[in-house]
Protein backbone atom coordinates (compact mmCIF):
# COMPACT_ATOMS: atom_id res chain seq x y z
CA UNK A 1 0.00 0.00 0.00
CA UNK A 2 1.23 3.66 -0.58
CA UNK A 3 0.44 6.06 2.55
CA UNK A 4 0.38 9.84 2.39
CA UNK A 5 -0.04 11.19 5.49
CA UNK A 6 -0.42 15.00 5.40
CA UNK A 7 0.26 16.91 8.87
CA UNK A 8 3.47 15.67 11.22
CA UNK A 9 2.29 16.50 14.51
CA UNK A 10 1.66 13.33 17.14
CA UNK A 11 -1.41 12.63 15.13
CA UNK A 12 -0.06 11.95 11.98
CA UNK A 13 2.96 10.61 13.13
CA UNK A 14 0.84 8.04 15.72
CA UNK A 15 -0.86 7.46 12.06
CA UNK A 16 2.45 6.86 10.14
CA UNK A 17 4.02 4.74 13.09
CA UNK A 18 0.88 2.40 13.65
CA UNK A 19 0.86 1.94 9.63
CA UNK A 20 4.68 0.93 9.79
CA UNK A 21 3.93 -1.39 12.89
CA UNK A 22 0.85 -3.13 11.32
CA UNK A 23 2.79 -3.00 8.07
CA UNK A 24 5.54 -5.06 9.51
CA UNK A 25 3.17 -7.54 11.52
CA UNK A 26 1.06 -8.18 8.61
CA UNK A 27 4.36 -8.42 6.44
CA UNK A 28 2.56 -6.49 3.72
CA UNK A 29 4.62 -3.75 1.73
CA UNK A 30 4.02 -0.31 2.90
CA UNK A 31 4.92 3.29 0.68
CA UNK A 32 4.89 5.86 3.85
CA UNK A 33 4.76 9.53 2.98
CA UNK A 34 4.55 12.00 5.42
CA UNK A 35 4.32 15.80 4.20
CA UNK A 36 4.70 17.91 7.25
CA UNK A 37 4.29 21.59 6.39
CA UNK A 38 6.57 23.29 8.97
CA UNK A 39 10.38 22.61 9.07
CA UNK A 40 10.26 20.17 12.10
CA UNK A 41 8.01 17.28 13.43
CA UNK A 42 5.62 17.77 16.39
CA UNK A 43 2.89 20.33 15.56
CA UNK A 44 2.30 21.83 18.93
CA UNK A 45 4.80 19.65 20.45
CA UNK A 46 7.73 21.50 21.12
CA UNK A 47 11.02 21.49 23.66
CA UNK A 48 13.41 23.74 24.03
CA UNK A 49 16.97 23.58 26.43
CA UNK A 50 18.36 26.55 27.56
CA UNK A 51 20.88 27.79 29.77
CA UNK A 52 20.18 24.53 32.13
CA UNK A 53 16.35 25.27 31.85
CA UNK A 54 13.95 23.16 29.73
CA UNK A 55 11.26 24.57 28.15
CA UNK A 56 7.99 23.19 26.61
CA UNK A 57 6.57 25.50 24.22
CA UNK A 58 3.52 23.57 23.64
CA UNK A 59 2.17 20.73 25.74
CA UNK A 60 4.19 19.61 28.56
CA UNK A 61 2.16 16.62 29.88
CA UNK A 62 -0.23 13.95 29.35
CA UNK A 63 -2.86 12.03 31.08
CA UNK A 64 -2.22 8.71 32.18
CA UNK A 65 -5.72 7.65 32.73
CA UNK A 66 -6.50 6.90 28.86
CA UNK A 67 -4.50 4.05 27.62
CA UNK A 68 -3.29 4.95 24.04
CA UNK A 69 -0.27 7.65 24.70
CA UNK A 70 1.07 5.27 27.61
CA UNK A 71 0.93 2.06 25.42
CA UNK A 72 2.57 3.70 22.53
CA UNK A 73 5.04 4.47 25.09
CA UNK A 74 5.81 0.57 25.69
CA UNK A 75 6.20 -0.63 22.21
CA UNK A 76 8.16 2.05 21.09
CA UNK A 77 10.88 1.37 24.20
CA UNK A 78 10.30 4.92 25.84
CA UNK A 79 8.03 3.74 28.85
CA UNK A 80 11.30 4.14 31.54
CA UNK A 81 12.03 7.88 29.77
CA UNK A 82 8.46 8.94 31.76
CA UNK A 83 8.43 11.19 34.91
CA UNK A 84 5.21 11.95 37.12
CA UNK A 85 4.75 14.71 38.97
CA UNK A 86 5.89 15.91 42.12
CA UNK A 87 2.43 14.93 44.26
CA UNK A 88 4.32 16.74 47.28
CA UNK A 89 3.01 19.62 45.30
CA UNK A 90 -0.09 18.57 44.26
CA UNK A 91 -2.53 21.46 44.84
CA UNK A 92 -3.82 24.06 42.59
CA UNK A 93 -4.77 27.59 43.18
CA UNK A 94 -7.09 29.88 42.23
CA UNK A 95 -6.94 33.69 41.84
CA UNK A 96 -9.80 35.22 43.75
CA UNK A 97 -9.94 39.12 43.82
CA UNK A 98 -6.00 39.47 43.10
CA UNK A 99 -4.67 36.52 45.41
CA UNK A 100 -4.10 32.83 45.47
CA UNK A 101 -6.53 30.39 47.37
CA UNK A 102 -5.86 26.85 47.34
CA UNK A 103 -8.46 24.81 45.57
CA UNK A 104 -10.00 22.59 48.54
CA UNK A 105 -8.27 19.36 48.77
CA UNK A 106 -10.93 17.02 46.97
CA UNK A 107 -12.49 19.24 44.66
CA UNK A 108 -13.01 17.73 41.43
CA UNK A 109 -12.82 19.88 38.83
CA UNK A 110 -16.89 21.03 39.20
CA UNK A 111 -17.07 19.72 42.68
CA UNK A 112 -16.78 19.14 45.94
CA UNK A 113 -15.91 15.68 47.39
CA UNK A 114 -14.06 16.57 50.89
CA UNK A 115 -16.80 18.00 53.50
CA UNK A 116 -12.98 19.85 55.77
CA UNK A 117 -11.32 21.17 53.42
CA UNK A 118 -14.28 22.84 51.06
CA UNK A 119 -16.10 24.13 54.45
CA UNK A 120 -12.90 25.78 55.39
CA UNK A 121 -11.95 27.38 52.17
CA UNK A 122 -11.92 31.33 51.60
CA UNK A 123 -12.64 30.56 47.65
CA UNK A 124 -16.12 30.64 48.31
CA UNK A 125 -18.98 32.69 49.76
CA UNK A 126 -21.29 30.61 52.72
CA UNK A 127 -24.32 31.22 49.91
CA UNK A 128 -22.46 29.89 47.22
CA UNK A 129 -21.26 26.65 49.64
CA UNK A 130 -24.95 26.51 50.35
CA UNK A 131 -25.85 26.63 46.85
CA UNK A 132 -23.42 24.37 46.04
CA UNK A 133 -24.63 21.53 48.34
CA UNK A 134 -28.21 22.47 46.45
CA UNK A 135 -26.68 19.40 44.24
CA UNK A 136 -27.58 16.68 46.94
CA UNK A 137 -31.06 17.48 46.60
CA UNK A 138 -31.98 18.85 42.71
CA UNK A 139 -33.58 16.69 40.99
CA UNK A 140 -32.06 15.67 37.35
CA UNK A 141 -32.93 17.46 34.71
CA UNK A 142 -31.63 19.72 31.19
CA UNK A 143 -30.53 18.42 27.83
CA UNK A 144 -28.32 15.50 26.61
CA UNK A 145 -26.37 17.55 25.14
CA UNK A 146 -25.57 20.81 27.60
CA UNK A 147 -23.16 23.24 28.01
CA UNK A 148 -20.53 22.44 30.43
CA UNK A 149 -21.51 26.15 31.72
CA UNK A 150 -25.46 25.62 31.54
CA UNK A 151 -25.02 22.39 33.61
CA UNK A 152 -22.77 23.17 36.25
CA UNK A 153 -25.15 26.63 36.65
CA UNK A 154 -28.09 24.37 37.00
CA UNK A 155 -26.56 21.95 39.43
CA UNK A 156 -24.00 23.56 41.61
CA UNK A 157 -24.93 27.52 40.89
CA UNK A 158 -23.14 30.49 39.39
CA UNK A 159 -19.94 30.81 42.05
CA UNK A 160 -19.08 26.68 41.61
CA UNK A 161 -18.90 28.12 38.03
CA UNK A 162 -17.02 31.23 37.62
CA UNK A 163 -14.62 30.73 40.06
CA UNK A 164 -13.60 26.99 39.38
CA UNK A 165 -15.30 25.51 36.67
CA UNK A 166 -14.86 27.77 34.05
CA UNK A 167 -11.18 28.72 34.91
CA UNK A 168 -9.99 25.09 35.33
CA UNK A 169 -11.89 23.84 32.09
CA UNK A 170 -10.81 27.51 30.42
CA UNK A 171 -7.10 25.97 31.37
CA UNK A 172 -7.64 22.43 29.69
CA UNK A 173 -9.69 24.13 26.67
CA UNK A 174 -8.83 27.33 26.19
CA UNK A 175 -12.57 27.33 25.51
CA UNK A 176 -16.16 29.36 26.94
CA UNK A 177 -17.75 27.25 29.11
CA UNK A 178 -21.46 28.21 28.05
CA UNK A 179 -20.24 26.80 24.85
CA UNK A 180 -18.61 23.94 25.59
CA UNK A 181 -20.47 20.37 25.22
CA UNK A 182 -20.54 18.60 28.58
CA UNK A 183 -21.38 15.97 26.59
CA UNK A 184 -18.42 15.73 24.22
CA UNK A 185 -15.50 16.82 26.98
CA UNK A 186 -16.76 15.33 29.77
CA UNK A 187 -19.72 12.69 29.49
CA UNK A 188 -18.33 11.78 33.11
CA UNK A 189 -20.13 14.35 34.94
CA UNK A 190 -23.61 13.48 32.64
CA UNK A 191 -23.19 9.74 33.18
CA UNK A 192 -23.07 10.85 37.14
CA UNK A 193 -26.25 12.71 37.11
CA UNK A 194 -28.52 10.05 34.78
CA UNK A 195 -26.71 7.30 36.84
CA UNK A 196 -26.66 8.81 40.50
CA UNK A 197 -28.42 12.05 40.70
CA UNK A 198 -26.13 14.16 42.72
CA UNK A 199 -22.94 15.63 41.18
CA UNK A 200 -21.29 15.22 44.48
CA UNK A 201 -22.67 12.14 45.89
CA UNK A 202 -21.46 10.25 42.75
CA UNK A 203 -18.04 12.08 43.11
CA UNK A 204 -17.76 10.96 46.98
CA UNK A 205 -18.70 7.49 45.84
CA UNK A 206 -16.53 7.36 43.43
CA UNK A 207 -13.48 8.15 45.52
CA UNK A 208 -14.83 6.02 48.45
CA UNK A 209 -14.61 2.97 45.67
CA UNK A 210 -11.58 3.72 44.26
CA UNK A 211 -9.13 5.82 46.59
CA UNK A 212 -6.05 5.81 44.32
CA UNK A 213 -8.29 7.63 41.34
CA UNK A 214 -9.51 10.20 43.70
CA UNK A 215 -5.99 11.13 44.24
CA UNK A 216 -5.57 11.34 41.39
CA UNK A 217 -3.41 8.44 40.61
CA UNK A 218 -4.31 5.88 37.74
CA UNK A 219 -2.85 3.02 39.48
CA UNK A 220 0.56 2.02 41.11
CA UNK A 221 2.81 3.24 38.32
CA UNK A 222 2.07 6.61 37.35
CA UNK A 223 0.75 9.96 38.37
CA UNK A 224 -2.61 11.70 36.52
CA UNK A 225 -0.13 13.21 34.40
CA UNK A 226 3.52 12.70 33.13
CA UNK A 227 5.50 13.89 30.65
CA UNK A 228 9.25 12.62 29.47
CA UNK A 229 12.58 13.60 31.47
CA UNK A 230 13.80 15.32 28.63
CA UNK A 231 10.44 16.98 27.98
CA UNK A 232 7.72 16.22 25.37
CA UNK A 233 9.62 16.38 22.36
CA UNK A 234 11.05 13.32 23.02
CA UNK A 235 7.87 11.20 21.86
CA UNK A 236 8.49 13.14 18.51
CA UNK A 237 12.07 11.88 18.26
CA UNK A 238 11.34 8.54 18.87
CA UNK A 239 8.30 8.15 16.76
CA UNK A 240 10.54 10.27 13.79
CA UNK A 241 13.00 7.16 13.84
CA UNK A 242 10.65 4.42 13.63
CA UNK A 243 9.52 5.38 10.21
CA UNK A 244 11.04 4.61 7.47
CA UNK A 245 13.94 6.42 5.81
CA UNK A 246 13.21 8.93 3.33
CA UNK A 247 9.26 8.64 4.59
CA UNK A 248 8.78 12.05 6.52
CA UNK A 249 9.09 15.79 4.06
CA UNK A 250 9.61 18.33 5.75
CA UNK A 251 8.50 22.07 4.47
CA UNK A 252 5.94 19.93 2.18
CA UNK A 253 2.88 21.86 2.76
CA UNK A 254 0.06 20.50 1.01
CA UNK A 255 -2.45 22.35 -0.95
CA UNK A 256 -4.86 20.30 -2.44
CA UNK A 257 -5.77 16.69 -2.52
CA UNK A 258 -7.85 15.42 -5.61
CA UNK A 259 -9.24 11.60 -6.16
CA UNK A 260 -6.97 9.88 -9.25
CA UNK A 261 -7.95 6.58 -10.10
CA UNK A 262 -8.74 4.68 -7.18
CA UNK A 263 -6.09 6.74 -5.09
CA UNK A 264 -5.69 10.14 -3.74
CA UNK A 265 -3.55 12.78 -5.11
CA UNK A 266 -1.90 15.88 -2.85
CA UNK A 267 -0.39 18.83 -4.38
CA UNK A 268 2.04 20.93 -2.23
CA UNK A 269 2.97 24.43 -2.24
CA UNK A 270 6.47 23.82 -3.84
CA UNK A 271 5.15 22.51 -6.94
CA UNK A 272 5.16 18.34 -6.27
CA UNK A 273 2.39 15.77 -6.06
CA UNK A 274 2.15 12.78 -4.61
CA UNK A 275 -0.21 9.93 -5.14
CA UNK A 276 -1.05 7.22 -3.23
CA UNK A 277 -3.99 4.11 -2.68
CA UNK A 278 -4.57 5.81 0.67
CA UNK A 279 -4.79 8.92 2.56
CA UNK A 280 -4.47 10.47 6.18
CA UNK A 281 -5.36 13.81 6.35
CA UNK A 282 -3.58 15.06 10.50
CA UNK A 283 -3.59 18.49 10.24
CA UNK A 284 -5.79 21.06 12.26
CA UNK A 285 -9.27 20.57 11.02
CA UNK A 286 -9.77 24.24 9.12
CA UNK A 287 -6.77 22.63 6.94
CA UNK A 288 -8.51 19.34 6.80
CA UNK A 289 -11.31 21.45 5.55
CA UNK A 290 -9.38 23.56 2.84
CA UNK A 291 -7.63 20.47 1.19
CA UNK A 292 -11.13 18.43 1.17
CA UNK A 293 -12.94 21.64 0.10
CA UNK A 294 -13.53 20.32 -4.07
CA UNK A 295 -13.38 16.71 -3.24
CA UNK A 296 -16.45 17.38 -0.86
CA UNK A 297 -17.79 20.37 -0.29
CA UNK A 298 -20.35 19.34 2.63
CA UNK A 299 -17.50 17.42 4.27
CA UNK A 300 -15.39 20.12 4.18
CA UNK A 301 -18.12 22.42 5.53
CA UNK A 302 -18.80 20.40 8.27
CA UNK A 303 -14.97 20.37 8.66
CA UNK A 304 -14.81 24.07 9.00
CA UNK A 305 -17.30 24.43 11.61
CA UNK A 306 -15.39 23.23 14.26
CA UNK A 307 -13.68 26.66 16.07
CA UNK A 308 -10.57 26.93 17.17
CA UNK A 309 -9.14 28.66 20.34
CA UNK A 310 -5.76 30.82 19.80
CA UNK A 311 -3.49 30.96 22.92
CA UNK A 312 -0.01 31.65 23.62
CA UNK A 313 2.42 30.72 26.21
CA UNK A 314 5.16 32.87 28.13
CA UNK A 315 7.71 31.20 29.76
CA UNK A 316 10.03 32.78 32.43
CA UNK A 317 13.39 31.49 34.03
CA UNK A 318 13.88 33.15 37.61
CA UNK A 319 16.18 32.82 40.63
CA UNK A 320 14.66 31.35 43.22
CA UNK A 321 14.98 34.13 45.53
CA UNK A 322 13.31 36.68 43.20
CA UNK A 323 10.05 35.22 43.97
CA UNK A 324 8.05 35.47 47.01
CA UNK A 325 5.57 32.85 46.86
CA UNK A 326 6.59 29.27 48.42
CA UNK A 327 5.39 27.86 45.19
CA UNK A 328 4.03 25.24 46.92
CA UNK A 329 1.69 24.02 43.79
CA UNK A 330 1.30 22.68 40.16
CA UNK A 331 0.01 26.97 39.24
CA UNK A 332 -2.84 28.41 38.75
CA UNK A 333 -5.69 29.12 37.22
CA UNK A 334 -7.65 33.06 36.88
CA UNK A 335 -11.20 32.99 36.32
CA UNK A 336 -12.99 34.90 33.81
CA UNK A 337 -14.66 37.48 36.37
CA UNK A 338 -11.29 38.59 37.91
CA UNK A 339 -10.87 40.52 34.06
CA UNK A 340 -7.15 39.75 34.39
CA UNK A 341 -5.11 39.27 30.76
CA UNK A 342 -4.00 35.39 31.46
CA UNK A 343 -5.81 32.53 32.17
CA UNK A 344 -3.89 30.62 33.95
CA UNK A 345 -0.18 29.70 35.30
CA UNK A 346 2.19 26.83 35.72
CA UNK A 347 4.96 26.30 38.12
CA UNK A 348 6.90 24.23 35.25
CA UNK A 349 9.99 23.39 37.81
CA UNK A 350 7.76 22.57 40.75
CA UNK A 351 5.49 20.56 38.74
CA UNK A 352 8.44 18.31 37.47
CA UNK A 353 11.22 17.85 38.00
CA UNK A 354 14.53 18.73 35.89
CA UNK A 355 12.93 21.71 34.37
CA UNK A 356 15.42 23.96 36.31
CA UNK A 357 19.41 24.38 37.81
CA UNK A 358 19.22 24.16 41.34
CA UNK A 359 18.27 27.65 42.85
CA UNK A 360 15.94 28.66 39.76
CA UNK A 361 12.51 28.55 38.70
CA UNK A 362 10.80 27.97 35.45
CA UNK A 363 7.39 29.59 35.33
CA UNK A 364 4.80 29.79 32.53
CA UNK A 365 1.88 31.88 31.59
CA UNK A 366 -1.12 31.07 29.89
CA UNK A 367 -2.16 33.91 27.81
CA UNK A 368 -5.67 33.94 24.93
CA UNK A 369 -8.32 31.40 24.60
CA UNK A 370 -11.33 31.72 23.44
CA UNK A 371 -12.52 34.41 25.97
CA UNK A 372 -9.53 35.80 25.61
CA UNK A 373 -8.18 36.10 22.46
CA UNK A 374 -7.63 39.97 21.62
CA UNK A 375 -4.68 39.86 24.37
CA UNK A 376 -2.89 37.98 21.30
CA UNK A 377 -3.14 41.35 19.40
CA UNK A 378 0.17 42.44 21.18
CA UNK A 379 3.73 41.51 19.95
CA UNK A 380 5.83 39.33 22.08
CA UNK A 381 7.28 42.13 23.99
CA UNK A 382 4.27 43.24 25.21
CA UNK A 383 3.04 39.80 26.10
CA UNK A 384 6.40 39.06 28.28
CA UNK A 385 5.22 42.37 29.33
CA UNK A 386 2.02 41.26 30.67
CA UNK A 387 2.85 38.01 31.86
CA UNK A 388 6.27 39.87 33.91
CA UNK A 389 3.41 41.75 35.55
CA UNK A 390 0.73 39.79 36.67
CA UNK A 391 3.32 37.41 38.01
CA UNK A 392 5.11 40.06 39.96
CA UNK A 393 1.59 41.16 41.31
CA UNK A 394 0.02 37.51 41.92
CA UNK A 395 3.55 36.08 43.46
CA UNK A 396 5.93 38.29 43.78
CA UNK A 397 7.94 37.83 41.35
CA UNK A 398 10.59 40.68 41.27
CA UNK A 399 13.83 41.28 39.17
CA UNK A 400 14.34 40.56 35.49
CA UNK A 401 14.10 37.30 34.13
CA UNK A 402 17.07 35.03 33.03
CA UNK A 403 14.88 34.67 29.43
CA UNK A 404 11.76 34.48 28.47
CA UNK A 405 10.24 32.37 25.70
CA UNK A 406 7.22 33.29 23.86
CA UNK A 407 5.25 30.80 21.42
CA UNK A 408 2.02 30.85 19.42
CA UNK A 409 -0.72 29.13 18.84
CA UNK A 410 -3.31 30.52 16.62
CA UNK A 411 -6.19 28.77 15.76
CA UNK A 412 -4.61 25.37 17.49
CA UNK A 413 -7.16 24.30 20.03
CA UNK A 414 -10.37 22.62 18.87
CA UNK A 415 -13.14 23.88 20.23
CA UNK A 416 -16.03 20.96 21.03
CA UNK A 417 -18.84 23.21 21.32
CA UNK A 418 -22.53 22.33 22.24
CA UNK A 419 -23.52 20.02 19.05
CA UNK A 420 -19.88 19.36 18.22
CA UNK A 421 -21.03 15.43 18.86
CA UNK A 422 -23.70 15.45 16.59
CA UNK A 423 -21.09 16.81 14.20
CA UNK A 424 -18.48 14.30 14.72
CA UNK A 425 -21.21 12.10 13.86
CA UNK A 426 -22.01 13.95 10.47
CA UNK A 427 -18.41 14.07 9.70
CA UNK A 428 -17.58 9.89 10.44
CA UNK A 429 -20.81 9.33 8.17
CA UNK A 430 -19.52 11.44 5.43
CA UNK A 431 -16.16 9.67 5.33
CA UNK A 432 -17.59 6.57 4.73
CA UNK A 433 -18.05 8.03 1.11
CA UNK A 434 -14.14 8.36 0.40
CA UNK A 435 -12.65 4.86 0.13
CA UNK A 436 -9.08 5.10 1.61
CA UNK A 437 -9.49 8.30 3.49
CA UNK A 438 -9.38 9.10 7.02
CA UNK A 439 -8.56 12.22 9.40
CA UNK A 440 -6.75 12.13 12.63
CA UNK A 441 -6.38 14.92 14.79
CA UNK A 442 -7.66 16.46 18.19
CA UNK A 443 -10.70 17.95 16.27
CA UNK A 444 -12.67 15.18 16.35
CA UNK A 445 -13.09 12.34 19.69
CA UNK A 446 -10.90 14.61 22.11
CA UNK A 447 -8.33 17.02 22.31
CA UNK A 448 -5.53 15.99 24.17
CA UNK A 449 -2.54 13.93 23.44
CA UNK A 450 -3.52 10.32 24.17
CA UNK A 451 -6.85 11.23 22.28
CA UNK A 452 -4.43 12.31 19.54
CA UNK A 453 -2.52 8.85 19.58
CA UNK A 454 -5.81 7.36 19.48
CA UNK A 455 -7.49 8.83 16.45
CA UNK A 456 -3.98 8.74 14.61
CA UNK A 457 -3.71 4.23 15.30
CA UNK A 458 -7.34 4.07 14.37
CA UNK A 459 -7.11 5.74 11.23
CA UNK A 460 -4.11 3.81 10.19
CA UNK A 461 -5.94 0.68 11.42
CA UNK A 462 -8.86 1.18 9.57
CA UNK A 463 -6.63 1.90 6.06
CA UNK A 464 -4.98 -1.14 6.74
CA UNK A 465 -6.90 -3.86 7.90
CA UNK A 466 -9.12 -2.18 4.99
CA UNK A 467 -6.36 -2.42 2.59
CA UNK A 468 -6.41 -0.80 -1.09
CA UNK A 469 -3.63 -1.48 -2.71
CA UNK A 470 -3.19 -0.75 -6.23
CA UNK A 471 1.06 -0.73 -7.28
CA UNK A 472 2.40 2.19 -8.39
CA UNK A 473 4.80 4.44 -7.45
CA UNK A 474 4.75 8.04 -6.26
CA UNK A 475 5.25 10.84 -8.86
CA UNK A 476 7.01 14.11 -8.27
CA UNK A 477 5.73 16.90 -10.11
CA UNK A 478 7.21 19.71 -11.27
C1 LIG B 1 -0.63 25.56 23.73
C2 LIG B 1 -1.17 24.15 23.82
C3 LIG B 1 -0.88 23.37 24.93
C4 LIG B 1 -1.36 22.06 25.02
N1 LIG B 1 -1.03 21.31 26.11
C5 LIG B 1 -1.46 20.04 26.18
C6 LIG B 1 -1.05 19.21 27.26
O1 LIG B 1 -0.26 19.61 28.13
N2 LIG B 1 -1.52 17.93 27.31
C7 LIG B 1 -2.36 17.43 26.34
O2 LIG B 1 -2.78 16.27 26.43
N3 LIG B 1 -2.74 18.18 25.28
C8 LIG B 1 -2.31 19.47 25.18
N4 LIG B 1 -2.67 20.24 24.10
C9 LIG B 1 -3.42 19.65 23.02
C10 LIG B 1 -2.34 19.03 22.05
O3 LIG B 1 -1.71 19.95 21.25
C11 LIG B 1 -2.85 18.13 21.07
O4 LIG B 1 -3.46 17.16 21.82
C12 LIG B 1 -1.82 17.53 20.11
O5 LIG B 1 -0.48 17.83 20.35
C13 LIG B 1 -2.19 18.01 18.73
O6 LIG B 1 -1.50 17.19 17.81
P1 LIG B 1 -1.96 17.14 16.30
O7 LIG B 1 -0.94 16.36 15.55
O8 LIG B 1 -3.37 16.70 16.16
O9 LIG B 1 -1.97 18.67 15.81
P2 LIG B 1 -0.77 19.68 15.67
O10 LIG B 1 0.22 19.50 16.74
O11 LIG B 1 -1.42 21.02 15.49
O12 LIG B 1 -0.07 19.24 14.32
C14 LIG B 1 -0.63 19.50 13.05
C15 LIG B 1 0.54 19.48 12.08
O13 LIG B 1 0.03 19.57 10.76
C16 LIG B 1 0.87 20.45 10.03
N5 LIG B 1 0.08 20.98 8.91
C17 LIG B 1 -0.99 21.80 8.97
N6 LIG B 1 -1.47 22.02 7.74
C18 LIG B 1 -0.66 21.33 6.88
C19 LIG B 1 -0.65 21.18 5.46
N7 LIG B 1 -1.57 21.78 4.68
N8 LIG B 1 0.31 20.39 4.91
C20 LIG B 1 1.26 19.79 5.68
N9 LIG B 1 1.28 19.91 7.03
C21 LIG B 1 0.33 20.66 7.62
C22 LIG B 1 1.26 21.52 11.03
O14 LIG B 1 2.43 22.21 10.61
C23 LIG B 1 1.48 20.67 12.27
O15 LIG B 1 2.81 20.19 12.36
C24 LIG B 1 -2.19 21.55 23.99
C25 LIG B 1 -2.49 22.34 22.88
C26 LIG B 1 -1.98 23.62 22.77
C27 LIG B 1 -2.31 24.44 21.56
Amino acid sequence: MRLIVVGGGLSGLAAAHRAVELARERARPLELTLLEGADRLGGTIQTERRDGFLVECGPDSFLSEKPWALALCRRLGVEDRLIGTDDRFRRVFVVFRGRLHPLPDGFQLLAPTRLGPFLASSLFSWPGKLRMACDLLLPRGGHPDESLGAFVKRRLGREALERVAQPLVGGIYTADPDELSLGATMPRFLEMERRERSVILALWRAARRAPALHAGTSGARWSLFVTFAEGMEELIRRLGTRLPPGAVRLKERAISVAREGGGWRVATAGGAAFTGDALILAPEAHQAARLLRYVDPGLAHLLEGIPHASSATVTLAYRRADIRHPLDGFGFVVPQIERRPVIAGTFSSVKYPGRAPEGHALLRVFVGGALNESVLEADDAALVAIARAELGELLGATGAPLFTRVARYPRAMPQYHVGHGARAEAIELAMARHPGLRLAGGAYRGVGIADCVRSGEDAAEELISKGAEPPSGERRVG
